[in-house]
């Protein structure tokens, strides 16, 4: 396995309400949040003996990381600090627009906050009540001009494809909203009905789109920030020269990631791991479970959900032996198709075909 730098993912498992389509680990319990936080800071000292790497990414998940404040926030990133080495780490921290207002950015960006997540997943307000979400376009406007007067360029805009009621105007109108606030990351992700969530277990009384309505809504997604200079260059992500992300370019390059708190998985030195979704065990007494990896497959996998595909050069610095040319020839059925290239050294899938990825690179692993 090749040497990286480490990534840290801190997970927060609260939430003001549960969203119907979300199936994260969260609760609506704050009380517990100090204690989390005690938590959360034993672990990275626990952690930063074990493992000796340099970190230089690091990301606020959830959960709701903004329900945390911004000391909660500082000492968290003092305890990596003070733990692990660190470079230039790019960190992200994922906010809802309710809260926006609530966290003095300009402190958190001195501790060196320097990008965030907005979880605005839809400008119209008919849509956002749909989704649950306790924040209305309004917030997302707000949100944006106070990050920015915070100083915090960096943002990424989440927006979810397939809401009922939705229409292309709707993600033209999303899509225009980023442009002209020079918004550089867009995260498009498909609406999924998650077993165990809400939406599951009403499905008969919302108008979800069929799965050809809601591939027309990505492909019309695709184009309307094609036109607008964002490269596509994940499945669900976008973005304009040099915003791409580094923390989660990690996790599709199979790099080193340390996730901590309730739910989170970590892939150091090839080990993946992962702490249970309880947040009292997390507190008492966090142990993590092992799990089983083919790192072979999973390299293959992540790298063809990216635009630059899965490269022979990348594949060997990382396992250290030679991509096995297996893969290539089962990659060729495709090419014939148009729905892929191939060279010698790379296979890469083509962006009009990004939709039916997961049929293409199921067949290739
Ligand atoms: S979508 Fe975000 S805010 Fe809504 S329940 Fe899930 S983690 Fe919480």
């Amino acid at each position: 396995m090749s040497k990286s730098n480490l990534g840290i993912y801190i997970h927060v498992p609260f939430c003001r309400g549960k969203c119907p389509y979300c199936d994260f680990y969260s609760l609506t319990d704050e009380s517990l949040k100090g204690k989390y936080v005690s938590a959360v800071c034993r672990e990275i000292e626990l952690w930063g003996k074990k493992i000796d790497k340099t970190v230089d990414t690091i990301y606020f998940g959830g959960g709701t990381p903004s329900l945390l404040s911004a000391d909660n926030i500082i000492q968290i990133l003092n305890t990596v600090i003070d733990n692990f080495k660190i470079s230039n780490p790019e960190i992200t921290m994922e906010i809802n627009p309710a809260d926006t207002e609530f966290l003095d950015f300009e402190k958190l960006r001195h501790f060196g906050l320097n990008r965030v997540s907005l979880g605005a997943q839809s400008m119209n307000n008919s849509q956002l009540k749909i989704l649950g979400r306790r924040h209305n376009a309004e917030d997302i406007k707000k949100s944006v001009n106070f990050l920015k007067s915070s100083g915090i360029n960096n943002i990424s805009l989440d927006i979810i494809l397939g809401v009922p009621e939705q229409k292309n105007e709707d993600i033209e109108e999303f899509v225009n909203f980023c442009l002209s606030n020079g918004i550089p990351h867009i995260s498009a992700y498909m609406l999924k009905i998650e077993e165990g969530t809400p939406y599951y277990f009403n499905k008969e009384n919302w108008k979800f789109c069929s799965d050809d309505e809601l591939a027309d809504f990505y492909i019309y997604a695709c184009e309307a920030l094609k036109k607008c200079g964002y490269s596509h260059y994940e499945i669900s992500n976008f973005a304009k020269g040099g915003f791409e992300s580094k923390h989660n370019l990690k996790y599709w390059d199979l790099d080193d990631y340390l996730g901590i708190g309730p739910s989170a998985h970590s892939l150091v030195g090839g080990k993946r791991f992962y702490y249970e979704k309880n947040l009292k065990k997390f507190i008492d007494n966090a142990r993590v479970e092992h799990e089983k990896t083919n790192l072979e497959k999973e390299f293959i996998m992540l790298a063809l959900r990216t635009k630059w595909g899965v490269t022979n050069t990348k594949f060997k610095q990382k396992m250290g032996y030679d991509l096995p040319k297996t893969y290539f020839e089962k990659a060729k059925k495709f090419e014939k198709h148009g729905l892929i290239e191939c060279s010698e050294n790379r296979i890469k899938i083509n962006e009009s075909s990004f939709l039916v990825s997961n049929v293409i690179i199921s067949e290739i692993i």
